[in-house]
């Protein structure tokens, strides 16, 4: 038996953070998402909100320094001992040899979701996140009306500040300049695996399911 020590990595819009939510339940391991972390921090004014807020509403990235740290940190904690999913980090190649150093023995497996840009911006612009359960949904139109409950808990949906145009054209330019270092970090280590994400969540979900069951199992 094999932890699960994963790895996401996708444009924004890929899916990551659903699929993040169905593999913690499935393999119970907890998901650290960087973008949830500092979405959190900025909403509570903390140094490193404020720090990371003009960056984050650019669609740039925020320093290695800062994520490496807040990441060294997280995994510190002790449900990460038994396995973790990573869902935005790391970004850059320098984030991913910092993981590297940090998280000793197993190496983590890196799953890559790919989807079609022109896909992305389409489920970006309508992307709905949960205010009580945080699940995502798209398919949203009427931001601010009071019919956008979720489906799950009926709690309000809000948009994420970065779903807009502006902002979604910088982070996805920025995925595309930063992408292909990363997953050449993993290919060369030979534990990159490409998921088809253009395709029913579901079908993701049982693509990536079969990946991990044939690592837990060792096989
Ligand atoms: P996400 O929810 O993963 O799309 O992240 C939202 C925003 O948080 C990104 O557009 C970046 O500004 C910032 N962010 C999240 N994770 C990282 C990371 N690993 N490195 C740098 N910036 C990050």
């Amino acid at each position: 038996m094999r932890l699960i020590k994963l790895v996401l990595i996708g444009p924004p819009g890929s899916g990551k953070g659903t699929q993040a939510v169905r593999i913690s339940e499935r393999y119970s391991v907890p998901t650290i998402s960087t973008g949830d972390i500092l979405r959190a921090a900025v909403k509570a004014r903390t140094p490193l909100g404020l720090a990371a807020q003009a960056t984050m509403e650019a669609g740039g990235l925020v320093s290695d320094a800062m994520m490496i740290d807040l990441v060294r940190d997280r995994l510190a904690e002790t449900d990460a001992a038994k396995g973790f999913i990573l869902d935005g980090f790391p970004r850059t190649a320098a984030q991913a040899d910092a993981l590297e150093a940090m998280s000793t023995g197993q190496r983590p497996l890196a799953l890559v979701l790919n989807v079609p840009e022109g896909e992305l911006v389409r489920r970006l612009v309508s992307r709905r996140v949960c205010t009580g359960c945080k699940r995502l949904t798209t398919g949203g139109t009427s931001f601010g009306s009071e019919a956008e409950l979720c489906s799950y808990c009926h709690a309000p949906l809000m948009m994420r500040a970065d779903d807009n145009e502006h902002t979604i054209k910088n982070r996805l330019a920025t995925y595309r300049q930063t992408a292909d270092p990363l997953i050449q970090h993993y290919r060369s280590r030979g534990v990159l695996v490409s998921i088809n994400g253009y395709q029913d969540t579901d079908e993701v979900t049982a693509e990536v399911f079969r990946v991990l069951d044939a690592v837990a199992d060792g096989v």
